[in-house]
């Protein structure tokens, strides 16, 4: 049986920035991949036409470059090909009834912004931010602690204990809506500049919950901006994948893990779908999720409570992604728009949260909110001369719908047909053509990604997913479908979790990989 020191089931990128540090650190690591290419939702392909390079999934990663791993490992990364391409305007909204309005990175550019749109709300914008300023730290540094352990408990105490009987007012920031966290502007575009961002951390507007991601977000980008990899946002882990090789490591594809190997309660290795084992002497890292985890891999050496609790991981929306190929770049409503990274395309925000209400109830949005970036204004590398491409993401959308909320389109039993993708995308496409006026004249390819299609892609996405489980307050946080495990730790000896599926949660942001790493140096 080939061994290794650590064995890692899954190539996502948090895995492979685990594999990643231990590899530099010396440790013999062997990462195995079911898919063709390691990545995961990291994947740049031609889906459209030739010479048109879209990312099929995930495109920009600025919680990657507001975190530790692009720190501490972005010059060995660029040395193998990252770069990362970015711009002054991270989002932008514009309303179907012709209002638009950009986020700038600067605070005093994104303050007169505000005030163009309504006198006053710069000010209110400036003292919102200023706010949020003393926990700032502590929040994004706890993105970087596992949540089970004592020095994450000790953050949690200090930002919510205050010097009175009661808690800090960040607590009650926690359970407040995203809607109620923006009722402090007057400005409606504003307003709807701000809170459809938390559709993209699994949560909706009117959510108990959602209002912190709100300002989260704000501040994120306007530190880090919307950053895409050169090339796409495969390059990424293209890079990080040859960080590991470089450091002797080993990427294995087209190899899929059915089980865990476990002896006298500790991981010991793993077994694959063609029967072989790999043993692994100090770890087996799993970048899946529990119920992958525990009723798939580890199955009857999970304790039965273990294996009722993964069960019951709940998972959320899905997602429709529409790729275009464009002979020409978008004409869009606002001409800041050519340098804005990702902006939404809405009717406002109760548009959002009624488009939302209709895809929690399993019905396909009527009127969907939706980015629409074109990663080729900052990297013209990805299309042919002149050419453009366009990214559509669509979050409202339910994994497997049984209704139309337009009432105008058969769902059948919810299976993404290619008549249902067609008639939806038609739907949307025709929202963008109301903003961006030469769609679809400038449209000469198209491919549609639907929930079917990222279950097929990637187990982590349930039944399509693209955040890998849902992030209401009851699945969030210490609230974690496994009470008994809400760490990266399992109660399994010498077996880690990372990925989307553990804190601090979906998206490119390479933490959970970069927590586990630090576990596993340090022991
Ligand atoms: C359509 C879409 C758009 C998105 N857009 C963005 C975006 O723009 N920005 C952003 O930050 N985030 C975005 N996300 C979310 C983000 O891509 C994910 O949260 C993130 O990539 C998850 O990374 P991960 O490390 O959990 O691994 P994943 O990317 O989930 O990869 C896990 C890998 O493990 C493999 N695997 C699983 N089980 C096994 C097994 N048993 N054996 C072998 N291999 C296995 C899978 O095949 C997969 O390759 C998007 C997601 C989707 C679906």
């Amino acid at each position: 049986m080939e061994g290794h020191d650590v064995v890692l089931i899954g190539s996502g990128h948090n895995a492979l920035v685990t594999a990643a540090y231990l590899a530099r650190a010396g440790h013999d690591v062997i990462v195995l991949e079911r898919n063709d290419r390691p990545g995961g939702l990291c994947r740049t392909e031609e889906l459209t036409l030739p010479g048109f390079r879209h990312d099929v999934y995930s495109a920009s990663h600025p919680l990657l470059l507001a975190g530790p791993v692009m720190r501490e490992l972005g010059d060995e990364l660029g040395a193998r090909g990252l770069t990362y391409l970015n711009t002054d305007l991270p989002t932008g909204v514009s309303f179907s009834d012709g209002r638009t309005a950009v986020l700038p990175r600067s605070m005093d550019a994104m303050v007169a912004e505000a005030d163009r749109l309504a006198a006053g709300d710069g000010a209110t914008f400036a003292a919102w931010m200023e706010s949020f300023a003393p926990y700032a730290p502590d929040v994004f540094g706890l993105f970087t602690q596992d949540l089970a352990e004592p020095d994450a408990r000790a953050t949690i105490d200090r930002l919510f204990s205050g010097d009175g009987p009661g808690l800090t007012p960040l607590a009650s920031t926690v359970f407040e809506t995203g809607r109620r966290e923006v009722s402090r502007f007057r400005s409606p575009v504003l307003q709807a500049m701000l809170a459809p961002w938390v559709m993209h951390l699994g949560r909706t507007p009117d959510e108990v919950g959602s209002g912190i991601w709100v300002i989260l977000v704000a501040l994120a980008i306007m530190q880090a901006g919307m950053p895409t990899p050169a090339g796409g946002s495969e390059a990424l882990t293209t890079a990080l994948a040859r960080l590991v090789t470089d450091h002797g490591g080993k990427v294995v594809t087209g190899t899929e893990v059915s089980g865990i190997l476990v002896e006298n309660g500790r991981a010991v290795g793993v077994r694959t779908d063609e029967g072989e084992r790999y043993a692994a002497r100090e770890a087996v890292v799993a970048s899946t999720n529990v119920d992958q985890l525990y009723l798939r891999l580890l199955g009857e050496d999970a304790s039965e409570e273990l294996r009722a609790q993964a069960a019951g991981y709940r998972y959320g929306r899905g997602c429709l992604q529409i790729h275009l190929a464009l002979r020409e770049p978008p004409r869009w409503p606002d001409p800041r728009f050519a340098r804005v990274g990702q902006p939404h395309f809405t009717t406002g925000l109760d548009g959002c949260t009624l488009a939302a209400a209709q895809g929690m109830a399993g019905l396909l949005p009527a009127e969907p909110t939706f980015t629409v970036d074109c990663p080729t204004a900052q990297d013209p590398s990805r299309a042919p001369d002149g050419a453009a491409i366009m990214r559509v993401q669509v979050l409202e959308m339910p994994c497997h719908p049984h209704g139309d909320a337009a009432g105008e389109i058969e769902v059948g039993d919810g299976t993404w047909t290619p008549e249902l993708t067609a008639r939806m995308a038609e739907r949307v496409l025709g929202i963008v053509a109301q903003h961006v006026p030469n769609i679809p004249d400038a449209v000469i390819g198209q491919a549609v990604v639907t929930p079917d299609d990222i279950a097929r892609f990637n187990p982590n996405c349930g039944p399509g997913d693209p955040y890998g489980g849902a992030s209401d307050l009851a699945q969030a946080y210490l609230l974690h479908a496994m009470p008994g495990q809400p760490g990266h730790r399992t109660p399994v000896e010498g077996l880690y979790q990372v990925g989307a599926g553990t804190w601090p949660g979906h998206g490119v942001n390479g933490n959970s990989g970069y927590i586990v790493a630090h576990q596993l140096l340090a022991s």
